[in-house]
């Protein structure tokens, strides 16, 4: 049977750097749910979907197709075939997506095409449901939580860092609301599966957050 590595938390909490480095050290392919949803909100605001026309949805998730594409360790999402990893960190996508992300008709077909993903291969995946609804049954999963200000400052460094012009505040704001919205959706809303081990890294090094998780997966 293969092994299903589930990795849940808040936003900005380092999901995707834990979950990285662990598909590296384990040869596990990594999938990062997050940026389905964020290729899926870009689609919508290119398109200018109407998010609360039903009809327009479901027609613009005909159209949309989904790949990922690995090089060296890094995972690129391809929307239509076109690169879209950097295009889906901008703020106007952070600022939408959990809106996107609460409709019904996205979660069911983003959780399909996540279950089919992982159905025969190895792998790590990180969200805010992989272990609640996507993979209930993973052999690991864990539960990611730090500090709210930590966590804003360390994704402020890096939009700083690619250049995009906001303020810590904007971040902090962004992280407080997806943090809000995932938590009170009703389409299986962002919360700790109860076999999932909680690990929080405010004060942890990388380091140390893998050989956490890599103990929990082969003990
Ligand atoms: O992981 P990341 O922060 O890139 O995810 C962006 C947004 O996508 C989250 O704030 C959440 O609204 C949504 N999301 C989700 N379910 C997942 C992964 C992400 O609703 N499994």
């Amino acid at each position: 049977k293969n092994l299903v590595v589930a990795i849940d938390g808040y936003s900005s909490c380092g999901k995707s750097t834990l979950a990285k480095a662990l598909a590296r050290k384990l040869h596990f392919i990594y999938i990062d749910t997050g940026a389905m949803y964020r290729a899926v909100t870009l689609y919508f605001l290119r398109n200018r979907v109407d998010l609360t026309s039903e009809v327009m949805v479901k027609e613009a998730l005909k159209n949309i197709h989904l790949n990922f594409h690995f090089q060296n360790y890094q995972s690129h999402i391809l929307l239509n075939d076109e690169d879209v990893s950097d295009e889906i960190r901008q703020m106007e996508v952070s600022q939408q997506v959990s809106e996107v992300s609460a409709i019904k008709a996205v979660r069911t077909e983003m959780v399909s095409q996540q279950q089919r993903m992982g159905k025969s291969k190895n792998i790590v995946m990180d969200g805010r449901d992989i272990g609640t609804t996507v993979f209930p049954d993973a052999q690991v999963k864990i539960f990611m939580t730090a500090d709210p200000k930590i966590r804003a400052e360390r994704r402020f460094k890096e939009l700083a860092a690619k250049g995009e012009n906001i303020t810590l505040e904007e971040v902090f704001e962004n992280i407080a609301h997806r943090d809000y919205l995932d938590t009170t959706r009703k389409e299986s809303p962002l919360t700790r599966a109860h076999d999932a081990i909680i690990l929080d890294n405010t004060e942890l090094t990388e380091e140390e957050q893998l050989s956490f998780a890599l103990e929990k997966i082969t003990p």
